[in-house]
């Protein structure tokens, strides 16, 4: 099969590698299209866990065409959508549900395993859902990555129909998905985004209010009062981490609710504890999607609840231009490779 292998920091080679066998009751999928996140350009650069010689991509749709010897052969040919990490289904964080937590099983695509910039990848019954036909492939692709990530952090900060909730990197592929689906929730919405040229795009994408990091916390808070929250924001959805934690945490009302769930610039943030003591605030963690989350995710778009943004389209051949889009922050929503 064909794969674009990442050979060294920022370099990507078409490689021929053997198609993977599936063991026990493992799904081969033919991936027919995979998504590109910031986690991607993070790793291309080598700064997370994928080494030299990796395939990256975790964000695959495709359809079954083998099975495992112990496999359920009703999976073949059909289409699916998986969840970007392959767990193991026998430990103590899969046993409770969190199998986004899970380090056993194969793992996460493009780290612990070969991703989906390759025409084969391996996944099992506890990260592959059934794709309807009315969603596509490239939008199947992002469904777990681009709209469960957000559809999970609001979970993990309990946001509630009425509330209201800020999203940082609110162009960003998980950051549109997310204002989408709170929007959809029946939370109001204020966006934050770097350029007054996305602001008609957030609006249009269900956000009531839109402010630009450079007009700060003192602007979210003057959007959330006139929401009629006049303390700030319930909920805060960081998608970009360092560069608008501090902004976010200052715009939060009494009892507010922050999740992390992006980190496109790692390193320290720091973390002003009064102000967590006198407001009482919560910061959580808040790591991709579960199953159920992908789920979800697929009943809300088949469900006409919540309507993706369609994804731009690469050749497998074209991954770094791929990536140069993702790079250049021009690009609202995601990039997609097609193998
Ligand atoms: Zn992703
Ligand atoms: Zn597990």
């Amino acid at each position: 099969m064909r794969a674009a292998v990442l050979t060294a920091p920022d370099r990507f080679e078409v490689q021929n590698r053997p198609v993977p066998e599936p063991a026990a009751d493992q799904l081969l999928v033919r991936v027919a299209a995979c998504g590109v996140c910031g986690h991607d350009v993070l790793a291309r650069k080598g700064l997370l866990a994928a080494r030299p010689g990796q395939v990256l991509g975790h964000e695959i749709a495709g359809r079954v065409e083998a099975v495992g010897p112990a496999g359920d052969t009703s999976w073949l040919g059909r289409r699916v959508a998986l969840v970007q990490r392959f767990p193991c289904g026998t430990c103590a964080e899969c046993a409770a549900g969190h199998t986004n937590t899970c380090r056993g099983g194969p793992g996460f695509y493009g780290e612990d395993l070969p991703g989906g910039y390759a025409e084969y990848v391996l996944a099992g019954p506890l990260n592959a859902v059934a794709l309807p036909d009315t969603i596509d492939d490239e939008v199947g692709a992002i469904l777990s990555c681009a709209l469960g990530t957000g559809l999970h952090a609001l979970r993990r900060t309990r946001a509630a129909a009425g509330e209201v909730v800020l999203v940082t990197g609110a162009s960003g592929g998980v950051g549109i998905h997310t204002v989408r689906i709170a929007a959809a929730l029946g939370a109001t919405v204020i966006a934050v985004t770097s350029s007054d040229s996305k602001k008609q795009t957030l609006l249009g994408s269900g956000a009531q209010a839109v402010v630009t990091v450079a007009e700060g916390a003192p602007a979210v808070r003057a959007a959330a009062a006139n929401l009629g929250r006049p303390r700030g924001a319930d909920v805060a959805i960081e998608t970009t981490g360092t560069p608008t934690f501090g902004l976010s945490l200052k715009a939060l009302a009494p009892r507010g609710r922050l999740a992390v769930v992006g980190n496109t610039d790692p390193g320290a943030v720091e973390v002003h504890l009064g102000l967590m003591i006198l407001k009482e605030l919560e910061i959580v963690g808040s790591a991709h999607a579960n199953r159920r989350e992908l789920l979800d995710v697929v009943d809300l778009v088949a469900g006409g609840k919540v309507t993706p943004v369609s994804p731009r389209v690469w050749p497998l051949d074209d991954v770094a231009a791929a990536h140069a889009a993702v790079d250049s922050g021009a690009l609202v929503g995601r990039a997609v490779i097609r193998p």
